[in-house]
């Protein structure tokens, strides 16, 4: 199974042109669609998902075109949007039950099996009597994710998935999509790159409504590698710094910043060689845009 985005364009009706030629082919596991609010994730997402109609382009979930049969991709799809809309007075059971229904499960032992099969599968067996209103936020979207699971798609679409969790509850959800991605394409849109790192073989980061890199997160790394250099530096100075060299991020360790900068060769003495991780390749692709290679010097 194998999901194909090509040459996808929307505009809105007040001028904002969210995607701009959008091309991805996406295959079966997870895949991390990565990039900062606004960029255009919700609108791909919800465009795969046949929620909304782009101005131009195609999608296709293998054979099935999605915007011409929209029925047949939503049979195949499982949706967890970032809000789960719950019922705060309805046990899980009871909702489960009642979402398999209208899928299309009319038989009642069926039913039953695949609500029993799926409160295991997202470890909430033990809660399946008690009401939605009284879980916690890791509880609802792990709920969410049973929801999605109804019917077995063979695509998941899953939006901000750690968004307002606390870590251990983020650490069992990541676990649990971890073991989505065997037979079915899995997407993960988010902002967080530590999401993508932890889950994904295949990543897109997409900035602007434009795709600005497209591949694996693994190849992505060692590229940088030799590339990225680490220097503490003062409150003070930090602009300074900022100015003068191709600075990445800045992080506070004990107080004082980290900065990470991007240079071919040593930036200055002062500055120690790092081991470049994900967060690098984001910043750096964020800052570079579609032409993130130094040009090639012959000879
Ligand atoms: P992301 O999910 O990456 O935060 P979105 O797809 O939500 O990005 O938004 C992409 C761009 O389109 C943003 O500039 C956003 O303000 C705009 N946008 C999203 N939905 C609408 C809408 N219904 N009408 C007008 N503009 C929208």
């Amino acid at each position: 199974m194998q999901l194909t985005i090509d040459n996808v364009s929307k505009t809105y009706p007040n001028g904002t042109q969210a995607l701009k030629d959008v091309s991805l082919t996406i295959p079966s596991g997870m895949f991390g669609l990565l990039g900062p609010n606004g960029a255009g994730k919700s609108t791909l997402m919800r465009t795969v998902a046949t929620l909304q109609e782009p101005d131009t382009g195609s999608v296709h979930l293998g054979d099935i075109n999605a915007l011409e049969d929209q029925h047949a991709l939503r049979k195949r799809l499982g949706y967890l949007p970032q809000e789960v809309g719950v019922y705060d007075n309805v046990t899980a059971e009871t909702l489960l039950n009642h979402f398999a229904t209208l899928k299309g499960i009319d038989s009642r032992s069926e039913r039953r099996q695949v609500v029993d099969a799926l409160l295991d599968r997202v470890n909430l067996t033990d809660a399946r009597d008690q009401d939605l209103g009284g879980y916690s936020g890791g509880m609802k979207r792990r709920f969410g994710i049973a929801v999605a699971l109804i019917g077995n798609p063979k695509l998941i679409i899953v939006d901000e998935p750690t968004a307002g969790l606390d870590p251990a509850e983020r650490v069992r959800f990541l676990n649990l999509l971890s073991e989505l991605g065997e037979d079915s394409v899995v997407i993960l849109s988010t902002h967080i790159v530590a999401d993508v790192r932890e889950l994904c073989t295949q990543m897109a980061i997409i900035r602007g409504g434009e795709i600005i890199f497209e591949g694996e997160p693994e190849t992505a790394i060692a590229d940088l590698e030799g590339q990225i250099w680490r220097k503490t530096v003062t409150k003070d100075t930090l602009p300074g710094h900022e100015a003068e060299f191709d600075v990445l991020s800045t992080k506070l360790v004990a107080g004082r910043p980290v900065i990470r900068v991007h240079s071919d060769d040593q930036p200055h003495d002062s500055f120690e060689p790092a081991e470049p991780d994900l967060e690098d390749v984001y910043f750096t692709r964020m800052r570079n845009g579609r032409h993130p290679e130094p040009a090639a010097v012959a000879g």
